[in-house]
């Protein structure tokens, strides 16, 4: 970026703002993928009109701005691959409303989603999407990615609660799109386009999202088997007994063995897959639930299963969970987490395909992931500085994505596209459908500023 660029912003954002020093360019070239790519600025923002004069004059020098929440995104989202500007969020994180009757929450981007969660609390409600990064994430990163979460399988995911957006435009204008009814058809579902767009699209600077009751009851299970394939078989028979799990969560033998590694819980490291299983709801539904869940887990043959008697065992369970990823991130030195996503039916066939594929390239590969969804997240243990097995690595993702599509399944079930899967889009989406979203893109960012070199190779 030329230097006068640089001295403009500072003018019409503030001196403060804009940040330009090496050091703090070093430690925002990062995302969750442990991949480096530095902006030329970094601009700290706080308003939707500072957002504007940002986008306005980026477009009119085709300057590249990203959008960047908390980083935590697992494809490289928020990495500035062209250099120009990070526009960072977090300091518009201001949660602005909650409507307890029409169950509705506003907040800004930079809001973390926990907090959202937490102020809905106050009113006896709750925001039901939570990825397993919700302690740190951002509602804008997480309508950004359509995040889900391990509540996916009875409550849906981010989509399934957004109901309006605020948003700026890669020209710099500022528009409002959806409604804050239940029910609106009015004009092209322009929320929908933009929930999942990976910050291609628009900034997303407010939302206005919905919220549900706390459940009034819940109950928490672990269920362990000797392999995959029972754990799986309990998954198929919990659904076809009726009963809509809140979380169905698988983990595999890697998995658990990280975990206890790391902190202890008290697992049991000799089986080979676990599920980790919640139902909520009024008490006589839940226990009643529970029963079912309990009877089609020994029917498959578990080798033990636990209901949490208190709040305090459950946590454990839960924070055991969402430490899945931290831990075998203990393991190597680099850790690569896919997303492939198969119909529920095709799990047990995904996993053996990943097992082989693991044997194939002589590579340590931990799996879990949100089975009631058919979410799975093979992990790569590896080291990339060795380049052999960098390589071997490469040819592994690409087997995974390729079994996944043959499955009927899809490349993300939750973290996107981005830079990371850019170059498997195409065995999945149509050459006609890949050049209408290419047009779609167009529409939007004539100048293709906003977040390039995200989702198209070009
Ligand atoms: C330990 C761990 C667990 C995780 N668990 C889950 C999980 O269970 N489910 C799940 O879905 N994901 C999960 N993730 C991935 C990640 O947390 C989500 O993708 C999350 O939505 C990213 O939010 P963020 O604020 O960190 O966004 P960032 O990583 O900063 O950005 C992600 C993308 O959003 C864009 N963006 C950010 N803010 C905006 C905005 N205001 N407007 C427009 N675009 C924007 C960025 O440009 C980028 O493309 C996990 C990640 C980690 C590290």
């Amino acid at each position: 970026m030329k230097e006068e660029h640089i001295e403009y912003l500072k003018e019409a954002i503030g001196q403060e703002r804009v940040i330009t020093d090496l050091e703090d360019k070093i430690c925002l070239g990062y995302d969750s993928t442990r991949l480096e790519y530095m902006p030329d600025v970094i601009i700290r923002v706080e308003n939707s009109c500072q957002i504007s004069q940002v986008l306005k004059f980026a477009n009119e020098y085709k300057i590249p701005v990203t959008p960047r929440g908390a980083a935590t995104g697992l494809s490289g989202g928020c990495l500035p691959v062209h250099g120009g500007i990070s526009l960072i969020m977090l300091e518009m994180n201001k949660i602005l409303n909650v409507n307890e009757v029409d169950l509705l929450v506003e907040a800004e981007a930079g809001a973390i989603t926990i907090d959202i969660d937490k102020a809905a609390n106050k009113y006896g409600l709750f925001y039901p999407p939570d990825p397993g990064s919700l302690k740190t994430s951002t509602i804008g990163g997480n309508i950004a990615e359509n995040a889900g979460g391990l509540r996916g399988l009875k409550y849906g995911v981010t989509k399934d609660y957004v109901n309006s957006l605020e948003l700026v435009l890669p020209t710099g204008e500022i528009i409002n799109t959806g409604a804050i009814t239940v029910k609106s058809v009015s004009g092209y579902n322009l929320v929908d386009l933009v929930v999942g767009s990976e910050g291609t699209l628009a900034i997303v600077t407010k939302a206005t999202l919905g919220l549900l009751p706390v459940p009034k009851a819940r109950a928490s299970m672990l269920a362990n088997f000797t392999d995959m394939s029972l754990a799986a078989g309990s998954v198929r028979d919990i659904v076809a007994a009726g009963v809509i799990t809140a979380t169905l969560e698988f983990l595999d033998n890697v998995t658990i063995n990280a975990i206890e590694d790391y902190l202890n819980v008290g697992l049991d490291r000799t089986i080979g897959a676990m599920l980790l299983i919640e139902v909520d709801g009024y008490q006589g539904a839940v226990d009643a639930e529970a029963e079912i869940v309990k009877n089609v887990c020994k029917k498959n043959n578990c080798t033990d299963f636990h209901l949490a008697k208190s709040d305090e065992e459950r946590d454990r369970l839960w924070s055991a969970r969402r430490a899945a990823l931290s831990s075998l991130a203990r393991v190597r030195p680099s850790t690569i987490l896919e997303d492939a996503t198969v119909p529920r039916s095709r799990i047990v066939e995904l996993v053996e395909a990943i097992n082989h594929i693991a044997v194939k390239y002589g590579l340590n590969i931990g799996t879990f992931g949100h089975a009631g969804d058919g979410n799975l997240h093979p992990t790569i243990l590896t080291d990339l500085r060795n380049k052999e097995e960098g390589k071997k690595v490469e040819k592994a993702i690409e087997d995974i994505f390729v079994k996944t599509i043959e499955l009927g399944g899809t490349l993300s079930g939750e973290h996107g596209i981005g830079l990371t899967k850019a170059k498997f889009l195409k065995l999945e989406v149509s050459e006609d459908a890949y050049k209408l979203m290419k047009n779609i893109k167009k529409t939007f960012d004539p100048n293709n500023i906003l977040n390039p070199g995200k989702l198209f190779l070009s």
